[in-house]
């Protein structure tokens, strides 16, 4: 999903009185400098790490503010540089406001997260981390965020902060609105010191359309995965399919990571888990969400494991998906089984039928060419990372993958697949489980045959591949094409 950068958080934030760190934002070299001690902060949208990549820089000298300013405003793609004032912090809290899509069993709604030991350094944030679900509709007061917050000095204050960042968050339909850190000032007082937004572009209101504008990203630079994943994108448009491969290469010693980030949370816990370490390196980001289909989830996973330089693939969202798990690792399996590189993988299910997606690749996981491992939602990716080093490979897995061959069934076009009987696996010509199985309907057996329902929709679940292959004898298989570049 689409990233404000801070600068423009920022504005969000003041127009709801979230308090923040004084700052200026300069779009060229100002003709007055500001006053140091400043933090220097290069305005790129959808940068991730900006103080690892030196994009933050503090001056405290006006020639290094001059030769700062200079620099960054140089930086690719950078629309100015935020000058934001030193301040003399005494604690620092992490807050976030995210969506929460839901489940079986809860109502789709908001949740504020909130740990007490923000800053740098996420071992002890995600283990301290609250969890304060919303409604949307009916959020909450100062009172209900400060029931939540018992122990934590000046917790009135903070809840009235929280508050006003919830209702930042509601106002512009937010994705992610995130304040990190929350600095505790000497007087008690809160204070935003970094603060980033992610949205959805749909969701934006007419009267606020300049403020959420997106630059046209440049293509000519893109890389060849990025051009596939654009390709597969306008195949099947619906849902998030997003990837963007690093322009740097590894560094020598760190553990190069291919990334399956699923929507906004998915993406701020592996920040927040990688922000800290020099020892993790990520090749991309990248964002799938939205309720894209697993034919889809398949086709971007393929494309995120043919990235060279990768040792291992890690799969999180946010612990509360809106995209059905079980599809999920189905795509898992199957971009596993059909990858010419396929990637050990460590893999976060959370979200409706989170169980049948870990119980699914723990069947097959004996199977696959890869190690793989499966995390339950309450384990956070600072706790997963602590696996990279014993899955991690240097020798990639080859293999080729070639598909039985069979009878074309029919052709789907959105989302695009081909549907692959295979009589000789059905000697006695019985309706094979697949059909039972398929949730909309769409799969039916007539005259010894399986036929397209032309009153079904096909929503590209990847369920009936699965329970083909595990439950029946390998009656249909579903044939997804890819870009040229993807292996
Ligand atoms: S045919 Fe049914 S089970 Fe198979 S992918 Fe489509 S919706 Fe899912």
């Amino acid at each position: 999903m689409p990233a404000l950068p801070e600068y423009k958080t920022r504005i969000l934030l003041e127009n709801h009185d979230v308090p923040l760190v004084p700052a200026v934002f300069h779009d060229a070299m100002p003709e007055i400098l500001p006053e140091p001690v400043v933090f220097l902060k290069a305005q790129i949208p959808g940068a991730t790490s900006r103080a690892g990549r030196g994009l933050v820089r503090r001056a405290s000298t006006p020639d290094e503010i001059a030769n700062g300013l200079r620099e960054l405003l140089a930086e690719e793609n950078c629309q100015g540089v935020l000058s934001a004032q030193a301040v003399d912090i005494k604690k620092e809290y992490y807050a976030a406001c995210l969506l929460d899509f839901g489940d079986g069993e809860n109502l789709p709604g908001g949740v504020i997260l909130f740990s007490p030991d923000g800053g740098t350094g996420i071992e002890g944030r995600t283990s301290s981390l609250i969890k304060i679900k919303f409604s949307l509709l009916n959020p909450p007061s100062t009172d209900d965020i400060e029931k939540q917050l018992e122990g934590i000095p000046n917790s009135t204050e903070l809840a009235e902060f929280l508050k006003k960042m919830t209702r930042t968050f509601i106002g512009y339909k937010l994705t992610v609105l995130e304040t990190n850190p929350i600095a505790v000032l000497a007087d008690g007082s809160h204070i935003a010191v970094d603060c980033r937004a992610e949205f959805e572009k749909h969701a934006v209101s007419r009267k606020n359309a300049e403020l959420f504008k997106v630059p046209e990203s440049s293509t000519s630079d893109s890389t060849p995965l990025e051009k596939a994943v654009e390709a597969i994108n306008a195949d099947d448009p619906a849902g998030t399919g997003f990837f963007r491969a690093s322009r740097e290469k590894a560094p020598e010693g760190t553990i190069a990571v291919a990334t399956n980030l699923c929507g906004g949370g998915g993406k701020m816990l592996w920040e927040m888990t990688t922000g800290g370490r020099d020892d993790i390196f990520s090749l991309n980001e990248s964002d799938t969400s939205g309720g894209l289909s697993g034919f889809k989830s398949y086709r971007i996973l393929r494309a995120i494991m043919s990235q060279p330089e990768a040792q291992v693939l890690i799969l999180t969202g946010s612990g509360m998906a809106f995209q059905n798990q079980y599809h999920l690792a189905s795509a898992v399996w199957k971009a596993l089984k059909e990858s010419a590189t396929p990637l050990p993988s460590l893999l976060r299910f959370g979200g409706t039928d989170q169980v049948k997606a870990m119980e699914l690749l723990e069947q097959v996981s004996q199977s696959l060419p890869v190690k793989i491992r499966t995390f339950r939602p309450e384990i956070f990716p600072n706790a997963m990372v602590e696996h990279l080093s014993e899955i991690a490979t240097d020798h990639r897995v080859q293999q080729k993958f070639t598909p039985e061959a069979g009878e074309l069934a029919f052709e789907v076009k959105t989302p695009p697949a081909r549907f692959i009987y295979h009589p000789d696996k059905n000697p006695d010509n019985i309706e094979p489980i697949c059909v039972k199985e398929c949730p909309t309907g769409f799969l039916l057996w007539e005259n010894g045959r399986i036929v397209a329902n032309p009153e079904a929709k096909c929503i590209g679940c990847l369920v009936c591949e699965t329970v083909s292959i595990l439950e029946g004898n390998g009656e249909l298989t579903i044939e997804l094409d890819l870009p040229g570049e993807v292996l």
